[in-house]
């Protein structure tokens, strides 16, 4: 089902009875694991704690942690022969997490990517080429089955060999791609390499980008560069894959499934609600998923609600493109640093690339960070006075922003390192 409006317009009332509802068959199914059957029954909790969708905060929260200390099937609720697949996270942070689906779980997660690729406006004509891996990481059978559910052609093409990706697009006059934003670069530079412009030779209309953290600021280079709308694509493998929050062609914030996932903004010390708008840390409880349902899962990506309504008529609270992570924040001279408010200055100079490292290091004692930025090829050129210029001036506005002095090192293109998956954009040498 992609387009269903007696989900997606419900009034608000009917979108909170059917969330409690559904709370309540998570927390029947839920308590059926080891994990939740020990921790309801400590905890006191069963189907009768849960009135209204309010009463979620009676309930415990669930960890990353949690989930890698039961491993592999301490969250099962059911026989082992009822599931059908599994999905690890690829491990943005630490040892991989596994989750296990059964067929309904499988047919409601096709729903959702079916419905977020439609809100975008992906429709049965495209031909959709799916650039991302297939194995555990859940973008790939992610996106297959939900492009497939649509109606469009899917190219299952994964990730990697850039000239076959393509010569895909021109042989199968591709008209959608989903991939990483940091690899839409990458795919940039080849086609110039063959002497190719991706507007005249290709039939590119639509990129759905996602998996890792960009800024506003990156993804209008690609639409600029490509000449191509991109919509934000926001999930994770706890709960399920891609499919989780998307954007509409309104781009303004993404849609959050809410009839699919309970939706929580908390502050990550105390874990009390932030005040609406105010940025906080995601929490989900998954409230359509029967095999391994997660109940208010903090995932550490942090984000703020959007207020008002979406022209697009959906009902559907919308979030904030992520800005961070708990733990990807650093902290330098007493100051905490997020990699997304150094991207963000960055990519204002029109000069610089789109690739960046930030190395964190101890000099005497002293915490100090390098950026080290590629160029635009056109402007890397011998003229050092210029680059030195340039520098000072980059160093002064990522000063206003961090209230750290970085050092500032303009590359080569292409010099820095690339990354086969999501883009690394810190290295921390510190000594502990
Ligand atoms: P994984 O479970 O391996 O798919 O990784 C999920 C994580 O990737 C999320 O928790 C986020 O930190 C990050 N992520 C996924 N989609 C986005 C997005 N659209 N913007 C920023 N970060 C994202
Ligand atoms: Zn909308």
């Amino acid at each position: 089902m992609y387009w269903n409006p007696h989900i997606e317009q419900a009034d608000l009332p009917t979108l909170r009875a059917l969330q409690a509802q559904r709370l309540r068959d998570t927390i029947a199914h839920a308590e059926r694991s080891p994990f939740y059957g020990a921790l309801f029954a400590k905890c006191g909790i069963s189907t009768d704690s849960i009135r209204s969708v309010e009463d979620i905060r009676r309930l415990p929260f669930t960890t990353k942690e949690d989930l890698r200390s039961h491993f592999p099937y301490g969250f099962l609720t059911v026989d082992k022969k009822d599931t059908v697949r599994l999905h690890c996270s690829s491990g943005t942070t630490g040892n991989p997490t596994v989750i296990f689906h059964n067929r309904h779980d499988l047919d409601s997660w096709s729903n959702l990517v079916a419905r977020s690729l439609y809100c975008a406006g992906v429709r049965d004509t495209d031909v959709f080429q799916n650039i991302c891996g297939y194995g555990l990481f859940t973008g790939g059978l992610g996106f297959q089955y939900g492009a497939e559910r649509l109606g469009a052609l899917v190219i299952p093409a994964a990730a990697g060999n850039t000239t076959r990706q393509i010569r895909l697009m021109q042989d199968f006059a591709t008209t959608a791609v989903h991939t990483i934003p940091s690899y839409l670069f990458r795919l940039h530079t080849a086609f110039a390499e063959m002497g190719l412009d991706p507007a005249r030779d290709t039939a590119l209309r639509l990129f759905v980008i996602g998996a890792e953290p960009h800024t506003e600021e990156q993804r209008r280079r690609i639409e600029d560069l490509f000449g191509v709308k991109a919509f934000n694509s926001y999930g994770l493998s706890e709960m399920n894959g891609p499919g989780v929050a998307f954007e509409c062609t309104c781009q303004n914030g993404l849609h959050v499934w809410e009839d699919c996932f309970l939706t929580e903004i908390v502050h990550p010390q105390t874990l009390e609600p932030v005040v609406e708008g105010e940025v906080g840390e995601l929490v989900f409880t998954t409230l359509d998923r029967q095999a391994m349902p997660l109940v208010r899962y903090r995932t550490r990506d942090l984000t703020r609600f959007l207020p008002g309504t979406c022209p697009c008529g959906r009902n559907h609270r919308r979030i904030d493109r992520i800005s961070g992570r708990t733990d990807d924040m650093f902290i330098v001279k007493g100051c905490n640093i997020f990699p997304m408010q150094i991207e963000k200055i960055l990519m204002r100079f029109a000069q610089v690339g789109t690739d960046y490292l930030i190395l964190l290091q101890t000099r005497n004692g002293v915490d100090e960070i390098t950026i080290q930025v590629e160029m635009q090829a056109a402007w890397f050129t011998g003229d050092l006075a210029a680059l030195e210029k340039l520098a000072r001036q980059i160093v002064h506005e990522v000063r206003d922003e961090i209230l750290v002095t970085p050092t500032v090192q303009l590359v080569e293109p292409g010099s820095l390192p690339k990354s086969e998956g999501k883009a690394v954009r810190v290295r921390d040498e510190r000594q502990a």
